[in-house]
């Protein structure tokens, strides 16, 4: 599968297989004018080392995102990081010895996928319906591993605009996972990278907002509202996993880079950032529905894919004669990729599904690509 994905990288192919957000949309005379005031005002310290938890200003610019999703936090409760990514390596350093169980969404974020295996992680992944992670299975495997005397170390979920999956967590769903964490003393970690990406509908508090901080580990990152480029996000968890977590930073990178810290910080103090996030969410509304037009033109009948209200991915999933794997082999000849659902199970699962992106490719590309998909799957249906 590596091989595979390492091919979609081709100039020539229409990638609907990454999660890039859109950056030409950034305005360049923006990013020239913060860098210039960096060099200009604080060109030694962009250039220096930085504390470990993250520069204070950092902070401030945390803590107004994290409040423009209802939750509440201070300085002392966050440490930034090299993307969000590094949040779930950390919170994988801090807990995980080889053989403990984490449990997650099936399917799951495939780029935590290495993660966990990287920790040999026994990974345990409970399926989702419309609604998200199915809470009643949850509920029902917690039980099953306390029999065999197997305490996972946290539950790891993604609950607004799923990766890969698209969907949802629903309100209720939300507080009965807090209150499970609550009731069996087990940690959350909530990754929400999109929650600022709603197209329709209403936003629904994140864990961390019901559970006021006790159980539920954030991660946060600026990818997905300002650039993946800067290579910044942040944990937001409750004292004595942040303090482990500061150390587990420390031996890996010592501090995040201070000249993306100041980048944020002084866009933050310069240009009203929601009006940004507000252009991404026009630009990618109108990518998704140029993503389900062509899916209902081009896949088969037989075919389903999820209707996320934000976000930047739907889950397809062909009959299960289809192995989407050697469909991805077959559709690179076609100069179109994607990815292979089982990239986001750990256990072989996904075979017949696939994760398709709207974000980063303009509405043309999603019409040409998903039509390309639709005629290699049209061959193998035909086969
Ligand atoms: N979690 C999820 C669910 C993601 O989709 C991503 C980015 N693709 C990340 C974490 C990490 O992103 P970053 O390191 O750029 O913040």
């Amino acid at each position: 599968m590596r091989d595979l994905m390492a091919l979609t990288e081709r100039a020539e192919v229409i990638s609907l297989a990454g999660g890039l957000p859109d950056t030409a949309s950034f305005p360049p005379a923006t990013y020239a004018s913060v860098m210039d005031r960096i060099a200009l005002e604080a060109c030694a310290r962009a250039l220096q080392y930085g504390p470990t938890e993250g520069m204070s200003a950092m902070a401030d610019c945390i803590i107004d995102v994290m409040a423009g999703e209802g939750m509440h936090v201070t300085g002392d409760d966050l440490l930034v990081t090299t993307g969000g990514q590094q949040v779930i390596d950390l919170v994988c350093k801090t807990l995980i010895d080889p053989g403990d169980v984490i449990v997650a969404e099936g399917p799951t974020y495939p780029g935590a996928v290495p993660t966990f295996s990287s920790y040999q992680a026994d990974v345990v992944q409970i399926p989702m319906d419309a609604d998200g992670m199915r809470v009643d299975e949850l509920e029902e495997t917690l039980d099953r591993l306390e029999r065999e005397g197997r305490r996972p170390k946290f539950i790891y979920t993604i609950p607004t605009f799923q990766n890969p999956g698209g969907v949802t967590m629903s309100l209720p769903r939300r507080e009965r996972i807090v209150r499970i964490a609550h009731e069996r003393e087990l940690l959350v970690l909530e990754d929400n990278p999109y929650g600022m990406l709603r197209y329709e509908g209403e936003a629904l508090p994140p864990l961390y907002a019901l559970d006021g901080g006790e159980f539920v580990i954030y991660l946060g990152t600026f990818s997905k509202i300002l650039s993946p480029g800067i290579r910044l996000g942040w944990a937001a968890a409750p004292q004595p996993v942040l303090q482990k977590m500061n150390i587990g930073k420390a031996a890996a990178d010592l501090c995040s880079s201070s000249m993306t810290q100041l980048f944020v910080a002084n866009y933050f103090a310069s240009v009203d950032w929601r009006r940004y996030v507000e252009s991404l969410r026009d630009i990618y509304r109108h990518r998704r529905d140029a993503m389900f037009d062509a899916l209902a033109e081009h896949f088969p009948r037989e075919a389903q894919w999820t209707r996320p209200e934000g976000g930047m991915f739907i889950w397809a999933t062909l009959p299960d004669y289809i192995d989407t794997t050697d469909l991805l082999a077959r559709a690179l000849r076609e100069n179109v990729a994607f990815v292979p659902g089982r990239a986001a199970y750990l256990d072989g699962r996904g075979g017949s599904s696939m994760r398709l992106n709207f974000s980063g490719v303009s509405e043309h590309d999603i019409r040409e690509g998903i039509r390309r998909i639709g005629a290699v799957i049209a061959e193998q249906v035909a086969l």
